[in-house]
């Protein structure tokens, strides 16, 4: 039986961009390389309508960890100190990789779940004259929990502070404003709402503010954006990269671009999304989340009462569905549905009817 998934990536594929992944064997320092990787840079700035005067699109072979990483290791210049907004796993995460990196930060922690407090960010930033950028992550995965962007944007544009952005789970589904939220870099990867293939990942930069980190500073050798800019711009690739997932990211680019770009990708994603909540509801299957501050992307869900995740999980596998886990202290409680790649309505009643013969 072919498995839906409903974890957050990678996700299912649609045939035309697995049968991307067929293409002629290729060595990524010809001319038919460059062309595939020129026209991918291109068409991830399109996602947005982003000006290729002004703004990057970096390719990486690696997962959506790899484009985060590369971000905060090669855009925080040695003197910086970034603020760090934690509300989830995927925020918490951004800390530790400063500190591997031995980047000096400030963390403003919320518990999981917790919407991030403006009122706080305000008072953080004015207690450290210090600080230098602001990284955060938009759609924190561990909750479905999607952060509003834009008050907190403004408020550190009025402090000079870009945003560093762990867009991983939502570029592509949710609106980024790349100019108005001051956004320096915008980190994400090829197989969440793009539909591509996991293995390529890419940051999204401000041309006017890179560079910052000087070469003889860099703090990695294969993950310095400065490096892989420089390259790509002038027709090459640094390293070996993922060609065949290449292939497929392209073909998902164009597939994304006709069906109607990320407004159409966003209404799709909230009608399936609506009959899952919809039909938990019907099942007293109670939403971690409200509604109106969900992600379309993600939505978790408390595990019904005497239900424990293994049995929901293994007897949604036996009839063709996999749901993923909470985190950490959420492992026990939680349950998550995502409503990624090519799946239908039609799925998701089929989902809600196949749970509700296990709830009831
Ligand atoms: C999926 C995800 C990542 C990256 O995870 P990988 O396993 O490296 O692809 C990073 N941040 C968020 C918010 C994510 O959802």
């Amino acid at each position: 039986m072919k498995q839906l998934l409903l974890n957050p990536g990678p996700v299912c594929l649609s045939e035309r961009v697995r049968q991307a992944l067929l293409q002629p064997d290729l060595c990524h320092r010809e001319d038919e390389f460059i062309a595939l990787q020129n026209n991918i840079r291109r068409k991830l700035l399109d996602v947005y309508a982003l000006d290729e005067k002004q703004w990057a699109a970096i390719l990486l072979t690696g997962s959506g960890t790899s484009a985060v990483e590369a971000m905060l290791t090669s855009l925080v210049p040695e003197h910086g100190r970034v603020l760090i907004i934690e509300n989830g796993v995927y925020g918490e995460r951004l800390t530790h990789m400063t500190e591997v990196h031995q980047i000096k930060t400030c963390s403003l922690h919320h518990e999981w779940g917790e919407a991030i407090d403006p009122e706080r960010l305000v008072n953080i930033i004015s207690d450290n004259q210090d600080l230098t950028h602001v990284a955060l992550v938009h759609h924190e995965t561990t909750t479905g929990r999607l952060n509003h962007l834009a008050p907190l944007a403004e408020i550190c544009k009025q402090k000079n502070l870009p945003l560093l952005l762990d867009a991983v789970s939502s570029f592509g589904a949710e609106n980024l404003d790349f100019e108005d939220w001051g956004i320096l870099g915008c980190a994400a990867a090829a197989n969440k709402c793009l539909h591509g293939v996991p293995g390529t990942s890419f940051v999204i930069c401000n041309r006017e503010h890179l560079g910052q980190v000087k070469p003889e500073h860099a703090r990695t050798l294969y993950l310095d954006l400065n490096t892989y800019l420089d390259s790509q711009d002038t027709n090459g690739t640094p390293f070996t990269q993922s060609v065949q997932c290449f292939y497929a990211l392209d073909e998902a680019l164009n597939e994304f671009e006709e069906v109607g770009g990320w407004q159409q990708r966003n209404a799709d994603y909230w009608q399936r999304m609506e009959t899952v909540r919809n039909g938990m509801e019907q099942m007293c299957i109670q939403a971690l989340i409200p509604k109106e501050d969900c992600s379309c992307v993600l939505n978790a869900f408390h595990l019904p009462d005497n239900i424990s995740y293994e049995t929901l999980h293994d007897h949604l596998k036996r009839n063709g569905f996999i749901i993923y886990a909470g985190q950490g202290g959420l492992a026990k409680s939680i349950f998550r549905v995502s409503c990624m790649g090519e799946i239908n309505d039609n799925d998701m009643h089929r989902f809600i009817s196949v749970l509700n013969e296990l709830v009831n």
